[in-house]
C-alpha cells in the first residue's frame, strides 16, 4: 500500500475499466486502427499514445465546457487542452472573429491592424511595455531566452528543478542527487545541456543566490507557481526575496505565466505583484488559435533592440514566417478583448473554489493521505499529506498508476481531467452541476477502490 490505495484492486479495477472503455468506442476503436495506417506511433502527436485509455478517444466536436466523441459519448471537459481552451472550446466572440477573417487573409509577413490594439491590450493587463508573437509558448520562450542572453551577454539561464517551459532544449536539465543531469527522456539532443543551464531547486533562496553570485546568468526562467510536476507554490516572501537577489546580481526575471493566467486577468504575476522584466503568455490568448506573445520593460525592450541593431544583418533565429499572423492576431484580440474578461475569472474562481473544497471534503472523508492545491481557476491534487515545497518533492509523489486509474475511471463516466498529473481546469461555462458530477465520480473512484481495503 501507498498513498493510501490497494495496488490489487487499482489493478483489477484498471483492467475492468479498460474493458468497459474499449466495449463503449468501437468507432474510436475503429478510427484509431484507420490512422494509424499512415500516423507515426497511430497518432498526429506521438504523446497523444500516453493517455490512460487503451486507444485514444477521438474528439468530433467541442463547444463550451463539453466535448463529444467519435461514438457519440458527451464529456464535461476539466482538461480544457491543458489550458489552451481554457475559457471554453470556440468561444462565440474567438469564432465569429475568425470566421470574420477566414474570407480575409491569414498570413502576409506585415502585420494586421490587429496588432496594435492586440499589444496594448496586453500591455494594459501585463504592464509591460512592449511586446513580440510567436507560435507556441515553447517558440515564445525560446525567442526571449535568445533575446535576453543577446541583450545581456550573458550565457546563461537560471531554471527551478522538475520545470517545464515547453519543448525548449535549454531547460530540460534536472538536478539528480543534486547534480544537474540532461533528462534522460530527451530525445537526439546532442549539446550538453549542462554547459549553460544552470538548476537550483523552487523555493530555495540560497541555492539562487549562489547561482547568481558567479555573474554569469542572464535569466531566470520561472513559472511563478510550477504546476507541470504537480503544483508547487512559492513559499510566502520566496518571490519578494528572488526578485531582489535577481536584480542584485545583475540578473534578469522571465515569468511564463502560460499555465498561471489561471490566476487572472494579468496573470499570477500581476495579481501578486510580481515585476518581471519579461513575460511570456501561451496557449489560450488566442482562444487555443496557435499563438503566443512575450513582453518586456521598457528598458530590457531597448536592450534588446540595442542588441538587434547591433548585430550584423541577417537571421535572428527569433521568429517564424507565420507567427503574428492575422487569424492568431484576430484570435487574440476577441478573445482578449471579449473572453477572458474579469467576470469570466470571477465566475471561474468561485466555482474553482467549489471544486478544490469538494476535493478536500471528499479526501477528507476516505481518510487519504492526498492534498489539493488551487491557483485560481486551476485545481491538482497530489498524494500526500503536504503540499510539495520543490520538483523533487513533486516528483517523489508522482504515481503514474493510481493516476491512470482515476483518469480512465472518470473518462468512462464522462469526465476528463488533464493527462499526466492530476489537474482540474474550469472554464467560464463549466456549471455547478459539472463540478457536483465530478465530486461524485471522484468520491465512486475511492469508495469503489480504496476505502474498503484500508
Ligand atoms: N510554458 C509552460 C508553463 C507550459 O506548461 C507549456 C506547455 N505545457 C509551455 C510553456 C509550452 O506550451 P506549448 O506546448 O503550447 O508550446
Amino acid at each position: 500500500m501507498s498513498a493510501g490505495v490497494n495496488r490489487q484492486r487499482i489493478q483489477a479495477l484498471v483492467a475492468a475499466e479498460r474493458e468497459s472503455y474499449i466495449a463503449r468506442h468501437p468507432e474510436s476503436a475503429r478510427l484509431a486502427a484507420e490512422a494509424g495506417q499512415h500516423l507515426l506511433f497511430g497518432v498526429p502527436m506521438h504523446w497523444m499514445n500516453d493517455w490512460s485509455t487503451p486507444f485514444p478517444l477521438t474528439v468530433r466536436e467541442a463547444s463550451g465546457a463539453r466535448f463529444r466523441d467519435a461514438d457519440g459519448h458527451e464529456y464535461v471537459d476539466f482538461c480544457l487542452g491543458d489550458t489552451g481552451a481554457m475559457f471554453g472550446h470556440a468561444p462565440q466572440p474567438v469564432a465569429q472573429a475568425i470566421a470574420r477573417q477566414a474570407t480575409r487573409g491569414y498570413t502576409a509577413m506585415l502585420p494586421s491592424e490587429d496588432a496594435g490594439p492586440v499589444a496594448a491590450e496586453l500591455a494594459r493587463r501585463f504592464g509591460l511595455p512592449c511586446w513580440q508573437f510567436a507560435l507556441s509558448a515553447s517558440d515564445a520562450n525560446r525567442f526571449v531566452l535568445r533575446w535576453l542572453r543577446a541583450a545581456t551577454g550573458r550565457s546563461k539561464v537560471l531554471v527551478f528543478n522538475g520545470c517545464y517551459h515547453g519543448t525548449v532544449d535549454d531547460v530540460f536539465v534536472d538536478l539528480v542527487d543534486c547534480v544537474p543531469t540532461q533528462r534522460d527522456s530527451l530525445l537526439g539532443q546532442v549539446h550538453t545541456l549542462t554547459d549553460h543551464t544552470v538548476v537550483v531547486e523552487f523555493n530555495d533562496l540560497p541555492a539562487l543566490e549562489a547561482a547568481l553570485q558567479q555573474g554569469d546568468i542572464a535569466c531566470v526562467l520561472a513559472e511563478p507557481v510550477m504546476t507541470n510536476i504537480g503544483m508547487v507554490l512559492p513559499q510566502p516572501g520566496y518571490w519578494e526575496a528572488s526578485q531582489q537577489l535577481i536584480k542584485h546580481y545583475g540578473a534578469l526575471l522571465v515569468i511564463d505565466e502560460t499555465h498561471t493566467i489561471s490566476s487572472g486577468p494579468g496573470g499570477y504575476a500581476r495579481a501578486h505583484g510580481m515585476m518581471p522584466d519579461a513575460l511570456v503568455i501561451g496557449k489560450p490568448i488566442g482562444g487555443g488559435i496557435p499563438c503566443a506573445a512575450y513582453g518586456f520593460t521598457e528598458e530590457l525592450a531597448r536592450r534588446v533592440e540595442h542588441a538587434k541593431r547591433s548585430a550584423p544583418p541577417g537571421h535572428s533565429g527569433i521568429g517564424t514566417t507565420l507567427s503574428a499572423n492575422m487569424f492568431a492576431m484576430a484570435a487574440m484580440r476577441a478573445n482578449l478583448e471579449q473572453v477572458m474578461t474579469e467576470q469570466a475569472y470571477r465566475q471561474m474562481f468561485a466555482l474553482a473554489a467549489q471544486l478544490a473544497q469538494g476535493l478536500r471534503d471528499v479526501i477528507a472523508r476516505h481518510g487519504l493521505p492526498w492534498c489539493v492545491t488551487q491557483i485560481g481557476a486551476r485545481t491538482e491534487f497530489q498524494f500526500t499529506v503536504q503540499p510539495p515545497r520543490n520538483g523533487a518533492e513533486a516528483h517523489d509523489v508522482m504515481d503514474a498508476e493510481l493516476e491512470q486509474a482515476i483518469h480512465l475511471y472518470l473518462l468512462n463516466r464522462g469526465l476528463l481531467i488533464t493527462p499526466f498529473h492530476n489537474m482540474l481546469l474550469v472554464c467560464p461555462d463549466t456549471t455547478g452541476d459539472d463540478v457536483a458530477r465530478l465530486l461524485s465520480a471522484f468520491d465512486g473512484f475511492l469508495a469503489d477502490t480504496i476505502q474498503k481495503q484500508i
